[in-house]
C-alpha cells in the first residue's frame, strides 16, 4: 500500500533533516543562556539520530558493524540523550551517572545481538522500548511545566512526545505479536508498519527542533517582556509596565461602586543626596525607597518607577477622602523612615499629587496629569505633603520642607 514511500529514502532524508535540525539548535545556543545546556544536548542528541538513520539508509554499501550494529546503538543512545536534553529544557538537573550506565547496557545488548538479521527483531524492540521509555519519562515532566511555559509551544512538545511514545508501544506490540517483514533488506524491507514508523522518525528530529526552539524562544520573549516592564534599579514596574496595568485597573473597575486613585510621589531634594553622598548613594536610596513603598502599599497596589526620582501609584480605594488618607499615611512613612548608607543616615520626605477616578475625570493620561499638577503644587506649598485637590490653599498638609540630612 505504501510501497511508493522508499524506507532507505525515508531513511536518507531524515538523517539530512536531523543535520539541519540539529544545526540550527546548537546555532541557537546563545540566545537564551538558561536554555543553552538543553540546546547543546539537543542538538547533539539530533546529530546522534541523524547519524543513525544515515549508516541504516547506507545498509549495503558500509560493513554490517557500522550500518547495523553501530546504527541501531546509536539510535537507542539518542532516545537517551532526547530524555536528557528535556530533562535540561524543564531545568532540571541532568542525571549523567543513570544515563551513562544505561547506555552501557545498550551497548552491550547491542554488541551482543551483533549484526546477524536473526536478531533484527531484537534490535527493534530494544530500541522501540528505549524510546518508549524516554517518551514516558518526559511528558510528565513537561505536562509540570503546565502554566510555567507559554503553552502552545508546551503543548506541541507534549504532543509529539506522546505521539512518539505510542508509535514505538504499537511498534513494539507488532514486533512481539507478529514479527517484522525481514527479507534480504532487513531493516529496509517495507511493510505498512514500517513505512510509518520509519516517515515518523524522519521527521522527528524537525518536530522536536520546533518544540525545543518554541519553547527557548517563548522564554525569549517572556524575559523581554519582563525586562520591558520591570526597573532595573528598584525592581518596580516601568512607566510601560505601569501604563498597561493602570489601563487595565481602570477597565476593570468600569461600572463598579468606589474609586480608583493616582498618586505621583516625588522624592524631596533628592538632587542633593547625589550632590552631597554621590550617585552611588542616591541609587541606594532610590532602591530602598523603591522597597519601602512595596512594604507600605496594599498587595493590591499597583507601584511603578515613573522616572528619575518620581514614583507612581495605582489603587482602588473607597473614595477620594480614602486616597489622600492613603498618600498621607505614606508621607508619613517615609519622613518616619531613614535610609542608612555607610556612614550616612539619610532622611527623606515626597511630595504627592493625587487624582482619583471618577472624581476627577476618568482615564489614565487624565488621571496622570491632575496628579503631576498637584505634585507640582505640593513642592510650591512646601514639599513633604499631599495634595489632592486643586484648591491648594485647603489642601496642605504637612507643608514642611524636609532637606535630606
Ligand atoms: P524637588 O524637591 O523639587 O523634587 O527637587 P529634586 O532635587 O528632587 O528634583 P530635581 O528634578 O531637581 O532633581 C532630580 C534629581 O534626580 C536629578 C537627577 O540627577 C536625579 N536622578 C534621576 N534619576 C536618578 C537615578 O537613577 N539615580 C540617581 N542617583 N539619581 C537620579
Ligand atoms: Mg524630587
Ligand atoms: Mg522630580
Amino acid at each position: 500500500m505504501l510501497d511508493f514511500l522508499d524506507i532507505r529514502t525515508l531513511f536518507f532524508i531524515g538523517a539530512i533533516n536531523a543535520f539541519i535540525c540539529a544545526l540550527m539548535m546548537i546555532g541557537s545556543r546563545r540566545l537564551h543562556p538558561p536554555s543553552r545546556p538543553a540546546l547543546l544536548w539537543a542538538g547533539a542528541t539530533t546529530i546522534t539520530l541523524g547519524a543513525a538513520m544515515a549508516l541504516v539508509a547506507s545498509r549495503g554499501h558500509l560493513p554490517d558493524t557500522i550500518s547495523i550494529l553501530l546504527a541501531n546503538t546509536l539510535a537507542s543512545i539518542g532516545a537517551l540523550g532526547i530524555y536528557q536534553s528535556f530533562r535540561l529544557l524543564c531545568l532540571r538537573k541532568p542525571r549523567h551517572l543513570p544515563i551513562a550506565l544505561v547506555a552501557l547496557v545498550i551497548v552491550t545488548a547491542h554488541a551482543s545481538l551483533g549484526t546477524s538479521y536473526d536478531n533484527h527483531e531484537a534490535r527493534i524492540a530494544i530500541t522501540c522500548m528505549m524510546q518508549f521509555a524516554m517518551a514516558a519519562l518526559t511528558v510528565p515532566m513537561l505536562l509540570r511545566r503546565r502554566g510555567i511555559d507559554a503553552p502552545m509551544p508546551l503543548n506541541w512538545s507534549i504532543c509529539v512526545m506522546a505521539t512518539f511514545g505510542t508509535l514505538n508501544l504499537l511498534r513494539l506490540a507488532a514486533v512481539i505479536r507478529q514479527g517484522v517483514a525481514v527479507d534480504s533488506g532487513g531493516m529496509l524491507a517495507g511493510s505498512v508498519m514500517q513505512t510509518v514508523a520509519i516517515t515518523l522518525y524522519a521527521l522527528g528530529p524537525m518536530a522536536f527542533a520546533l518544540a525545543f526552539i518554541g519553547i527557548v524562544n517563548a522564554r525569549i520573549a517572556g524575559d523581554l517582556r519582563r525586562l520591558a516592564i520591570t526597573d532595573s534599579l528598584t525592581g518596580l514596574l516601568t512607566r510601560r509596565g505601569f501604563h498597561d496595568r493602570a489601563a487595565l485597573m481602570l477597565e476593570r473597575s468600569e461600572g463598579q461602586t468606589g474609586s480608583i486613585a493616582l498618586m505621583m510621589i516625588d522624592i524631596d531634594h533628592f538632587k542633593s543626596i547625589n550632590d552631597r553622598f554621590g550617585h552611588g548613594c542616591g541609587d541606594r536610596v532610590l532602591r530602598r525607597f523603591g522597597r519601602l513603598l512595596e512594604e507600605i502599599l496594599p498587595s493590591r497596589a499597583i507601584a511603578c518607577r515613573h522616572g528619575g526620582e518620581e514614583f507612581c501609584v495605582m489603587i482602588e480605594c473607597g473614595d477620594a477622602d480614602a486616597a489622600r488618607r492613603l498618600a498621607e499615611s505614606i508621607c508619613e512613612r517615609v519622613r518616619a523612615e531613614s535610609v542608612v548608607d555607610g556612614e550616612h543616615r539619610i532622611r527623606l520626605s515626597v511630595s504627592i499629587g493625587v487624582a482619583t477616578d471618577p472624581f476627577d475625570g476618568t482615564g489614565l493620561d487624565r488621571l496622570l496629569t491632575s496628579a503631576d499638577r498637584r505634585a507640582y503644587f505640593a513642592k510650591d506649598s512646601g514639599r513633604g505633603c499631599v495634595i489632592a485637590d486643586d484648591d491648594v490653599s485647603t489642601q496642605v498638609r504637612h507643608a514642611r520642607d524636609f532637606a535630606p540630612s
